[in-house]
């Protein structure tokens, strides 16, 4: 592996070394040859050199010029990879119009922008049907869910597509290694999505809200966040038939869909 580079914590950058790893992570991809595959950040290239065996179609976003210009070079010479300069917070339409609409993300994503990355590329007219991405621990598991508890990011993604926690990797898999561990997450959208995608936005505000006071117990963190009167609160609770005095974390993404519902419903009426 080439160590001359100097990595830019700017750009979150852990760059993989531990093979093991990687092959976990592609055969956790199921990949074909007539897949397209969006490589978000792919650093160094030690994980685009596994996909590439794959044969799939592999359209790489880099944001740090100096990888493109220096490691990455090597995927000049072929023809399934094409590596392009780009903020994956904002993609241009060429590239959009590229990924086309039906996709998969795999990536080891950059800690600092990650979730905001996932978030926008999930929740764009043409999301990924699959992905298969690490990510720091603590926000794989708000997004999938532990111990009997779903954090604000898993009752949003968990309205339109299945989540998997497949597995941790320690800090030593990386150079230079993060402070953090890190997991590996399997995304796959639903077929019939529990809130579509015109009301996603409404809903993610409501989510947002509900776990305004992640401590207080639900009917105070509701009418903390919606800036409604306790009892009110306490109504759409009723209505939704979920118990008041649990915590935001405890509810389910059913329960959390059925108590939007209401509240759309009661804002209507
Ligand atoms: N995939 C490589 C690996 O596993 O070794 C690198 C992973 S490193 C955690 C994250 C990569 O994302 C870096 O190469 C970094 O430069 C790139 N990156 C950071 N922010 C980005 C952004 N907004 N758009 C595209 N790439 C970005």
């Amino acid at each position: 592996m080439d160590t001359s580079f100097v990595a830019k914590k700017k750009f979150g950058q852990h760059f993989l070394h531990d093979k093991s790893i990687i092959n976990k992570i592609v055969a956790h991809s199921c990949l074909n040859e007539n897949d397209k595959i969006l490589e978000i950040g792919p650093g160094k290239g030690s994980l685009t050199k596994i996909l590439v065996k794959s044969k799939a179609n592999i359209i790489a976003l880099e944001i740090d010029n100096d990888l493109i210009n220096g490691p990455l070079k090597i995927f000049d010479d072929y023809p399934n990879v094409q590596i392009i300069e780009s903020d994956a917070n904002n993609l241009s339409p060429e590239i959009t119009n590229l990924l086309g609409n039906s996709y998969k993300l795999i990536s080891n994503l950059p800690y600092n922008s990650g979730t905001h990355i996932l978030t926008s590329l999930l929740t764009s007219p043409y999301p990924p049907k699959t992905s298969v991405i690490m990510l720091q621990k603590e926000v794989a598991n708000n997004i999938c869910g532990r111990d009997n508890k779903l954090g604000f990011l898993g009752a949003f993604f968990q309205s339109f597509a299945t989540t998997k926690n497949l597995f941790t990797v320690r800090p030593t898999s990386f150079r230079p290694p993060p402070k953090v561990m890190s997991s590996v997450i399997k995304i796959e959208l639903l077929d019939n999505p529990l809130i579509n995608l015109e009301q996603l936005e409404s809903y993610k505000s409501f989510l947002y809200a509900g776990f305004s006071a992640p401590r207080k117990q639900l009917h105070n963190s509701l009418s903390n966040g919606l800036d409604i009167t306790m009892s009110y609160s306490k109504t759409l609770l009723s209505m939704a038939e979920i118990n008041p005095t649990i915590r935001p974390e405890k509810l389910s993404v059913n329960e959390w869909v059925s108590l939007f519902r209401k509240f759309i419903e009661t804002q209507k009426s």
